[in-house]
């Protein structure tokens, strides 16, 4: 990422949870749906992710059909908070 959304907004949210929560400790917030991405020039970078569930009926050999789902990861080119690009 080229901007410091997801750190900024841990550190927020944490500090927030902790006021809620005192009695806890050592509170800690992980934003989650991030992956690891590859830049044009071969680079690695962190970038926000989502996921697809794409489903569709298949033949089975019996006849009849069977609906075959399959899951794929989506990196995002922008930062969902602030639209940076996270190509350098
Ligand atoms: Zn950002």
């Amino acid at each position: 990422m080229n901007c410091d959304c997801k750190p900024r907004i841990e550190d927020d949210l944490t500090r927030k949870f902790a006021e809620k929560t005192p009695q806890g400790a050592n509170h800690c917030v992980e934003l989650q749906g991030y992956a690891l991405g590859m830049t044009p020039d071969s680079g690695v970078v962190m970038v926000a992710a989502g996921e697809a569930v794409l489903q569709a009926e298949h033949p089975k050999k019996g006849g009849g059909t069977r609906v075959v789902n399959q899951r794929q990861r989506i990196l995002f080119k922008f930062c969902p908070f602030c639209g940076k690009s996270v190509n350098p």
